[in-house]
Parts: structure tokens; sequence; C-alpha cells
């Protein structure tokens, strides 16, 4: 499993609503030093303690740290959803990004949501849509 050591991107990216800390997404949180850390990291609200991008929970190598690649990747229910740095729009297409999205859904099978800034990219893997998936998409 790696550290997030120096990554804050998703303490940009995400959305926070808790009791404790309400905050939009694609917007620096007020507790973030950017490149370094939570300033109440023992504090932080349980979203934050919760939340594991996937390079967090694995042992890829350094240089597709999410800061780095300009976005990141994590599970839920029936797609991989891949958060993507809106000063990088073009992350997920190139570079080690667009090696994530396409073993994502190539090598992995997952259905994959693109979301940069408000836009959304429904990159379809290589295994069959679930009907409940489809409808939640046109919807
Ligand atoms: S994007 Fe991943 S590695 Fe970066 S701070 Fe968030 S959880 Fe940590
Ligand atoms: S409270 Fe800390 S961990 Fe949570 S979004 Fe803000 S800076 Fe990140």
């Amino acid at each position: 499993m790696n550290s997030c050591d120096g990554c804050t991107l998703c303490c940009n990216l995400e959305p926070v609503t808790t009791p404790e800390l309400t905050k939009p997404a694609n917007r620096w949180c007020e507790h973030c030093e950017v490149g370094k850390g939570c300033r109440i990291y023992d504090g932080r609200p349980q979203a934050c303690r919760d939340f594991q991008c996937l390079w967090l929970a694995s042992d890829a190598p350094p240089s597709m740290r999410p800061d780095r690649i300009h976005l990141y990747a994590f599970k839920t229910g029936d797609v991989t959803k891949v958060c993507v740095d809106p000063d990088y729009p073009d992350a997920w297409r190139e570079g080690l990004g667009g090696e994530l999205v396409k073993c994502l859904t190539s090598l992995a099978h997952e259905h994959v949501i693109v979301i940069t800034g408000r836009q959304l990219n429904f990159v379809p893997g290589d295994k069959e849509i679930p009907s409940k998936l489809m409808i939640e998409w046109v919807l």
C-alpha cells in the first residue's frame, strides 16, 4: 500500500459534506496545505479518513501518484470513477493517465466514468453493462 505523502489532489477534487466540513468539488479545502497534507490530520472528518484512491490502496509506482498524473480513480458500485484535475483536462486520454484508463477498461474490465469539472465521459469496460447502470447513466 502507498502513502499519500505530498499528494493532496482529492482535497481539491472531492466534495465533502459532513457536519464538521462542507466543501464543493474542485475547490481546495480550507484545511489543506497544498502539496503537503491536511492541517487537521488527526481530527479530519471520517469521510476523509475513509477515502482511498486506487493508487493509495495499491503498490503502483510513485510515477503514477495522482498529483503527478493529474487524476485518481476509485471504485464505487458498478463503476470506477476517474476524477481529473480540470487544469489538465486531457490527462485521462494521454500519458500515464490514459494508460490507467485503458488498463481499467481492458484488463480489469471496469466501466469508467471520467469526471472533469462539470463534464462526464463514460468509457465502457470490456464486459456487459448492467441495465441498472444504463438507466442511471441515461437518466
Ligand atoms: S488522491 Fe489518493 S494519494 Fe492523493 S491525497 Fe487523495 S487518497 Fe491520497
Ligand atoms: S479535512 Fe483534510 S483530508 Fe479532508 S479534505 Fe480537508 S485537507 Fe483534505
